[in-house]
């Protein structure tokens, strides 16, 4: 017979998933209710609410797509991108390759902008695309780049898209809570995010705001989307409001319920506090990492407080330390990624990870294991 599955505790303070609080795994344990039950469409309404404010938005298509942050990416370049459409992307890290792979399966030709791994997009070089290609229709960036710590300058490429008539669309899994992300102030268009990073949600759901000027482009498509699951035309039949939902697919009900734990968590701290605690905690790894004799990969104006890439020393074994956390301290931090594997850690301090513990206990775990 095959037995039970129980995780140890972990420690999570890897790029994500970050560490789950009991009250939203409580909430995942209630009891199942129909997805078109009139008490779980209350919730949905409530849901979209508490996301328009974590986003910072009004917008009315807000909603939690039903898979992870990947499927949120999808969501935005399927909807947004046609056959024969330009698109700027930027790269400074893995997941802006990921919108350029997204750009070319949509038939669109992706226009890089490319910046190095721990730099933040350079706002100059995307001047320089648009004045190139002025036909571009979408500029697509990461704000908050997972695989290197990196933030980029959201609000100045938002701005850039609508000098020039294209629409924005920005990656915010890793900044969503965890750094100012104003949705509406920056006119970002199209935006998604995880539950899993700074929301300290459990894994597998995207939030996503799209702007009335997405949902134009959105409505003037000539064909649909390639995707069904994805097509937010069907969707916002659905999560669109109001007493007229129509059954699209099975919302992952018991997932939503944790997602509104985790926001209703969000907003009893407050964004500007949940901002502020980030920073502090971060300020704090940074000065005893500092002590440790480790340096930051980014600089420190664009360091993200919720993912700290730091350099591996030489001489020592990466695969080796990280292994030694798991097993001695319980405690999981992350590996580099792309052009970093094997030369920096990725430490993450997100969401309900970002405690002023958890930055001792690494400092202390790490301390011992380097020796
Ligand atoms: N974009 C960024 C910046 C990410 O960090 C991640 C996941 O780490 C993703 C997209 C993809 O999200 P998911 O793994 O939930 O599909």
């Amino acid at each position: 017979m095959t037995a039970s599955f129980h995780p140890p505790q972990r420690t999570l303070l890897g790029p994500g998933p970050s560490d789950v609080p009991a009250r939203v795994l409580g909430a995942l344990a209630r009891p199942t209710i129909g997805h078109l039950d009139p008490l779980f469409v209350d919730l949905m309404d409530d849901i979209k609410r508490l996301l328009q404010y974590a986003f910072q938005t009004e917008n009315a298509l807000t909603l939690p797509i039903s898979a992870p942050g990947s499927a949120g990416m999808e969501a935005c370049f399927v909807n947004l991108v046609a056959p024969g459409d330009t698109v700027i992307v930027c790269q400074n890290g893995v997941f802006g390759g990921r919108m350029r792979e997204n750009v070319e399966r949509c038939g669109a030709t992706a226009v890089m902008v490319e910046d190095a791994w721990g730099d933040p997009v350079s706002v100059d070089k995307v001047g320089e695309a648009f004045a190139a290609h002025p036909e571009a229709s979408v500029l697509a960036f990461v704000h908050a780049e997972t695989s290197t710590g990196a933030r980029s300058d959201a609000e100045a490429l938002c701005a850039l898209a609508r000098q020039h008539g294209a629409l924005a669309i920005v990656d915010a899994v890793t900044a969503l809570a965890g750094i100012p992300l104003a949705v509406d102030a920056w006119g970002a268009d199209a935006v998604y995010s995880g539950t899993q990073k700074c929301l300290s949600c459990v894994p597998g759901i995207s939030p996503v705001t799209f702007s009335e000027r997405a949902v134009e482009r959105i409505q003037a498509r000539e064909r649909p989307a390639q995707s069904w699951f994805l097509d937010m035309q069907l969707v916002m039949g659905y999560w669109g409001g109001g007493s007229k939902r129509a059954y699209h697919h099975t919302a992952p009900v018991n997932a939503l319920y944790a997602l509104h734990e985790s926001l209703v968590m969000l907003q009893e701290e407050g964004l500007e506090a949940a901002h502020a605690r980030h920073k502090r905690n971060h300020e704090a790894l940074v000065a005893g990492l500092e002590a440790l004799g480790l340096s930051l990969v980014v600089a420190p104006e664009w360091r993200l407080p919720q993912l700290n890439a730091v350099h591996i020393p030489e001489g020592v074994d990466d695969a080796a330390v990280r292994a030694a956390l798991l097993t001695d301290f319980d405690l999981e931090i992350g590996a580099g990624l792309g052009a970093l594997a094997g030369k920096a850690w990725r430490i993450g301090l997100m969401g309900h990870s970002s405690r002023e513990r958890n930055v001792y206990v690494l400092l202390t775990a790490l301390a011992a294991v380097l020796g």
